[in-house]
């Protein structure tokens, strides 16, 4: 049996980059296979394009009729594009997509066909889903669910289907995807958000939550991941000594891209402008075989599909290229993570961006009004937002000497910070003339100023505001963006609604002038969240100790994160915003548990079973070279053969205590498995999981990562971390 790792690094060394030949100009090749407003235009009736406009823009309900038409439209187009199938596309709580192909003809014998899509299949779905996970909503034997298209993300084409968003509910009508109530958050940002804007511009009629993701992953030659069942199966290392050279010398970042690392990034950015994917940067990260892929914002709903279909075009072209995409937030020890940095801000119709500051001093209050609601929202409900970023793979990442830490802070600036200083000493009640004149003239009308020079950027705070919008940096690389999106929207929409609410008592009740009873709202809204701004290192053991001072949360764990989920301030912010329902964020309470508990299980395995299976026998193979040796030099040197041999004995010695040591922990994992799955729920599971079985994982792996660096390199069968991070 030959070393796959020997023949993994041979093959490897034979690679060229994949020629990849142009589409066409990257211009024309943009939203070629999405179904977009233009070619709505081209292939739709004038009454079934309006239709589906007003569904768009409004939420307008589109009747059979016009369904008829719009599906005829679709199918039309998608087959003049080569399609034969179409699709319901859609986002299980699995964090990934599901999609189940149709074709659009169906033969009916002697010859003849019918065709299959019409109104009835694009706008709902009876699908067969009893393998997605549903947390109990639905009994095993009530397996149905349902799809249902969602106008407001256009229907592409991918590869050989039609893909229609949908969103995919229970028999009775609860949420079992992401969609769901990210789409009912983003109605609730929308009226909130327009009543308050409606302050400062009566023509406003709707606003958009906007969302920009930064996408981080690795690539990772194909031939050289699979010699590792842990990079194959979990995503990312068990074990592995870190090279000599790590990213110490941070020469990556920027640095030049690879030839085949190139290759794979022209073909990606061809795929993704084709599916409307606005793709722009590419740049290497501070980690060796890192990358970034980031597109110009969009609408939140589509941002979030988009970064949905990314991951698997990204896992698509890889395959091409003869890499495996790593979307793990730890796919390596000691070497930098991965995340998703979430870019959030609220736009109008009027082509207004709330969280910039504008020309005038009222556009100047607007912008304060957006952000220090954001900041209020945030302070209020941190909890709820580090809870939205929680998964097994994440926890590697949030509160592990990474960006950022698990504690949610907000950070805004040196420049900023005076400005709300100044805001909070406005007194209470009535505004006089002067203190109006002073405020507009030297506070609110300064802040476009400010922006000139906006570089003080905090990269260790979780929750920066970036000029223009804020910045969410705790989101894993892995995760589906749905999640913290809705909970931004829906806290904002809350705090909007308070603090209209507030300001209306002052104009009507105690016959404040607007801008006199906003100044006042806000000045209480900047005294009531100062706990969550934090300007310093968010990475410092200081901050730690601060924070929990200052009563902010620090859940370092999922088991422990998630809880916010499901306590009654959540579920009755939830109730209220119409976002989710108790049962809805009940069953999803109970379905992240069991996907952290499996996670932690499959990882549990993984360890157990390579190091039982490749490293103790690899081990043994050199130790018994080792005592081959001791036997030949006694052998030749007789009863003084110590004097020669004495170094290999020990290494025989310590090769033969790390076995024990590793055998002994496997054995004591086990056990501990055991016990989480036969713990009482799934809470009681998920805590076992965390607190007595992952602790082996480094234990075990320390073992492993001792026998690596003393077994032979020729007798070592998984591939190293040298070679897994600098060959490509
Ligand atoms: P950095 O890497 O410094 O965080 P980038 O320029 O890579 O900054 O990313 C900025 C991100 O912010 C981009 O994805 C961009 O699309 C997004 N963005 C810019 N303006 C907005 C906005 N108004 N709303 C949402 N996202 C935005
Ligand atoms: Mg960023």
């Amino acid at each position: 049996m030959p070393n796959l790792r020997f023949h993994a690094l041979k093959e490897v060394g034979k690679r060229k980059p994949v020629v990849i030949t142009e589409k066409g100009k990257r211009s024309e090749l943009f939203g070629e296979n999405v179904f977009n407003e233009e070619t709505m235009r081209q292939y739709m009736t004038k009454e079934a394009f309006e239709s589906v406009m007003n569904a768009i823009q409004y939420g307008a309900k589109i009747d059979r009729k016009i369904a008829d038409q719009v599906a005829t439209a679709m199918r039309d187009w998608a087959i003049s594009k080569g399609a034969t199938h179409y699709s319901h596309w859609f986002q299980p709580l699995t964090g990934s997509t599901a999609e189940k192909h149709d074709a659009f003809f169906e033969p009916i014998g002697r010859g003849r066909a019918i065709e299959k899509f019409g109104g009835g299949q694009l706008v709902q779905q009876e699908s067969d889903a009893s393998s997605f996970p549903n947390g109990g909503i639905r009994d095993t034997f009530e397996a149905r669910g349902y799809t249902a298209w969602d106008p407001t993300s256009p229907v592409f084409i991918y590869g050989t289907a039609l893909c229609i968003p949908t969103i995919f509910i229970s028999y009775t009508g609860e949420a079992l995807d992401n969609k769901t109530p990210l789409l009912k958050a983003l109605t609730a940002i929308d009226q909130a958000a327009t009543e308050v804007a409606k302050y400062f511009d009566k023509n406003v009629t709707k606003v958009i939550s906007t969302l920009g993701w930064e996408q981080e992953y690795f690539l990772i030659d194909k031939d050289l991941a699979s010699t590792r069942p842990d990079l194959m199966i979990a995503g990312r290392t068990l074990l592995g000594h870190t090279p000599a050279k790590g990213q110490q010398l941070d020469d990556h970042y920027f640095g030049s891209i690879p030839g085949r690392v190139l290759s794979y990034m022209r073909d990606l950015e061809q795929e993704c402008l084709l599916l409307g994917i606005p793709v722009k940067t590419r740049h290497n990260e501070v980690a060796p075989n890192q990358f970034e892929l980031a597109p110009i914002f969009e609408e939140a709903n589509l941002a979030v599909d988009q970064n949905s279909l990314l991951m698997d075009v990204m896992n698509k072209v890889a395959e091409r290229h003869d890499f495996i995409v790593l979307f793990h937030e730890k796919p390596f020890a000691g070497i930098n993570g991965s995340g998703k940095h979430n870019n959030w801000s609220l736009a109008t119709d009027t082509g207004v961006n709330l969280l910039a500051p504008g020309k005038t001093p009222m556009k100047n209050l607007q912008f304060l009004t957006f952000f220090i609601c954001t900041i209020k929202a945030v302070c209020e409900y941190e909890e709820l937002l580090r809870a939205s970023v929680a998964s097994a793979s994440n926890d590697h990442r949030l509160g592990a000497n990474e960006a950022p830490p698990a504690i949610v802070s907000v950070f805004i600036g040196q420049q900023l910070t005076k400005v709300l200083d100044e805001l909070e000493d406005v007194s209470t009640g009535k505004l006089s003339p002067e203190e109006k004149t002073d405020l507009k003239l030297n506070v609110v009308g300064k802040i476009p100023d400010l922006f000139l020079d906006n570089t003080d950027r905090n990269r260790t705070s979780s929750f920066a505001f970036t000029g223009n919008k804020f910045e969410f940096r705790a989101v894993g690389s892995k995760a589906n963006c749905g999640k913290p999106v809705t909970i931004i929207n829906t806290i904002v929409a809350k705090q909007l609604i308070d603090f209209k609410k507030e300001v209306d008592v002052l104009i009507e009740e105690k016959g404040l002038k607007k801008d006199d009873a906003i100044f006042n709202v806000l000045r209480e809204y900047i005294k009531q969240s100062k706990k969550i701004r934090f300007e310093g290192d968010g990475y410092s053991q200081e901050w730690e100790e601060e924070a929990m001072r200052r009563g902010l949360s620090n859940n370092k764990t999922t088991p422990e994160a998630l809880k916010a989920n499901v306590s009654e301030k959540t579920i009755q912010l939830f109730e209220s915003m119409n976002v989710m329902t108790r049962v809805e964020l009940e069953a999803r309470y109970e379905i992240e548990l069991e996907e952290y508990a499996k996670n932690i299980q499959i990882e549990g395995r993984l360890i157990g079973d390579i190091a039982r299976n490749h490293v103790v026998p690899t081990a043994v193979k050199y130790q018994n070279t080792l005592i081959e040796n001791v036997r030949g030099l006694k052998e030749i040197f007789g009863d003084g053969y110590m004097d020669v041999a004495s170094e290999q004995v020990e290494l025989i010695k310590r090769i033969s205590e790390h076995i024990k040591v590793i055998h002994s922990k496997v054995d004591d994992m086990i056990e501990a498995r055991k016990k989480a799955n036969k713990a009482k729920n799934a809470e009681e599971t998920a805590k076992i999981y965390c607190n007595e079985v992952k602790p082996f994982f480094d234990q075990i792996r320390y073992h492993c990562d001792k026998l690596e660096i003393m077994v032979d390199d020729e007798l070592w069968t998984l591939t190293k971390y040298r070679e897994l991070l600098f060959t490509n």
